[in-house]
């Protein structure tokens, strides 16, 4: 989240990144861009380590989550410097979506990893069932390569890299070069709980270090950040035959129903909109309020707005845009809207008020679906609303858009609020709340369309990283399929008069 300047490098020196706070414009450090031979010698280090890693129970590799857990709460002072001086984000926002959440997910994966992956037995289904026993085994995958993006520049590194590692995988990591530091402390938590040398290594440096790594060879892509890169790294992936997760951008829609609590809907649209300074991939996109509703609801969306501080120094709500081409994106969709006739009710602009990358907190009414803000993920604090006449047109325009990550419904009746969330083209619908899916690691977070392809929690996600593996044991020696030839006639008979019994008698039925 921090402005990033090339440094010109001789030739055949690795090129150089400067680095300065969004907020300040202060320099914070530079990086080295890791080439394709770094990547190279880290993949030679981390296939080196991962066979005996993987031998390990996965009670014992969970024991070194447990270790960075107690690291992580020693050191969080030192980590939320690193966390607030390449971000410019509120303190609050740090330990809330950074701090806080890398404790939850530590805690939760170091408690039930054994148990998501253990091996199972698992019942056969009618007449075979007689036959054969299965088990699963969930393999690892080998080396695993991690691609985070700068918005949430710790956690979306930590929480897919623990997953790995306790899976049995060794992990090269490649955080975005606009947060490289806040990625880096990854490396660091692990290496000061003694981690085995070469299982994890962070590869510091921008798109050419991230393309080296989806070159490389590794064994599986772990990747988030946005659908144009994405899909970029899912043709290499394609190429190679290795499986990728994409978790990638959003134009979350929230629904607010006649019947909402508009003091509560109004609080979750700012909340959805202006967290991390809108840098957040199932933030609030654009509303879609009841007509009868809307004036009241907007008025109270203003009131809120009117009250949020930003700034860089003490107590402030609002931080800066993360990054300078974000910022560009954003004034851009800004610009479109107000010249397509939209109404600016807030914000609108740099804030004349503070150095660095600051953009005011944004609301727009009289938006339609021509206007890029509507379209595309602006990823920045703004929140057009739109009024519509009925939950059938807030559905139609809801689903008007090929992202399909979360969307938000606003209403006094769950039931009713089930039945919307059914009907709409996203991976996951929260009621009454802003989208927090993700950090509720029980349920599968990930996107439909374009927002992306896999999940990043619950049981599918930590097995994604391995490949399950069935071994099927005949009960009987394969003394069946010893004798299977030579092949007869009578012995087809047989097969046929099987079938019917298996397939049309009762006795299949029951069996089945
Ligand atoms: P980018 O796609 O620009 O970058 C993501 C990562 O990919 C960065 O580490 C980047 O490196 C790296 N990269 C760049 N080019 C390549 C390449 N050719 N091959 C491999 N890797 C490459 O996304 P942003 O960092 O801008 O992140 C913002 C996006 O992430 C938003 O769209 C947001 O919605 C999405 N996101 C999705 C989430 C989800 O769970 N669905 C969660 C959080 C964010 P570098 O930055 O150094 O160029």
């Amino acid at each position: 989240m921090a402005i990033v300047t090339p440094i010109e490098a001789p030739q055949g020196e690795r090129r150089q990144l400067s680095l300065a706070s969004p907020a300040t414009r202060e320099p914070i450090g530079e990086i080295e861009v890791q080439n394709a031979h770094d990547v190279a010698l880290a993949l030679e280090a981390a296939q080196k380590a991962q066979p005996e890693w993987a031998a390990r129970s996965v009670d014992e590799r969970a024991r070194y989550l447990t270790r960075a857990l107690r690291k992580l709460i020693e050191r969080q002072d030192e980590f939320i410097d690193v966390l607030l001086r390449e971000s410019g984000k509120p303190r609050a926002e740090v330990l809330m979506m950074e701090i806080y959440s890398a404790c939850d997910v530590l805690t939760y994966y170091a408690k039930h990893a054994a148990e998501m992956l253990h091996g199972e037995k698992r019942q056969l289904h009618g007449f075979m069932r007689f036959m054969k026993k299965l088990r699963i085994e969930y393999r690892p995958l080998g080396v695993i390569g991690v691609i985070s993006p700068w918005n949430g520049p710790f956690i979306l590194s930590l929480s897919p890299t623990i997953q790995a590692l306790l899976a049995g995988n060794a992990v090269l990591l490649k955080p975005s070069e606009v947060t490289p530091f806040s990625g880096k402390l990854v490396g660091d938590l692990f290496e000061s709980v003694g981690l085995p040398d070469g299982l994890l290594t962070v590869l510091m440096g921008d798109g050419e270090t991230g393309e080296a790594l989806t070159k490389a060879g590794v064994d599986k892509i772990s990747f988030t950040g946005s659908v144009e890169t994405g899909r970029s790294v899912a043709v290499e992936c394609a190429h190679q035959l290795i499986p990728c997760t994409l978790e990638l951008g959003g134009k979350d829609p929230m629904i607010v129903c006649e019947d909402a609590n508009l003091d509560n809907a109004a609080g979750g649209a700012v909340v959805g909109a202006f967290l991390n300074s809108g840098h957040v991939c199932c933030g609030t996109e654009r509303v879609y309020v009841i007509d009868k509703v809307a004036h009241e609801f907007t008025q109270k969306v203003l009131e809120r707005v009117a009250l949020l501080r930003q700034g860089s120094r003490g107590e402030f709500d609002i931080g800066t845009i993360f990054w300078d081409r974000q910022l560009e994106i954003i004034e851009a969709h800004v610009a479109d809207a107000i010249a397509k006739g939209a109404k600016l009710l807030a914000g609108g602009r740099r804030n004349p008020d503070l150095d660095g990358l600051f953009f005011e907190p944004t609301v727009l009414t009289d938006v339609n679906h021509d206007m890029l803000v509507m379209q595309e993920e602006t990823f920045g604090p703004v929140l057009p609303i739109m009024r519509v006449s009925d939950l059938d047109e807030a559905v139609r325009l809801a689903n008007r858009t090929h992202y399909g990550l979360g969307a938000i419904i606003w209403t006094r009746d769950n039931r009713n609020g089930v039945e919307l969330a059914r009907q709409i083209d996203s991976g996951s619908v929260c009621i009454n709340d802003m989208a927090v899916t993700y950090g509720v690691l029980e349920a599968p977070f990930g996107g439909l369309k374009n927002s992306g392809l896999g999940q990043v929690h619950g049981w599918n996600a930590l097995r994604g990283f391995t490949h399950p593996k069935p071994i099927l044991i005949d009960r009987f020696g394969g003394r069946p399929s010893a004798g299977l030839y030579p092949y007869s006639f009578k012995n087809d008979a047989r097969m046929q008069r099987l079938i019917r019994i298996l397939y049309r008698s009762p006795i299949g039925r029951w069996l089945s």
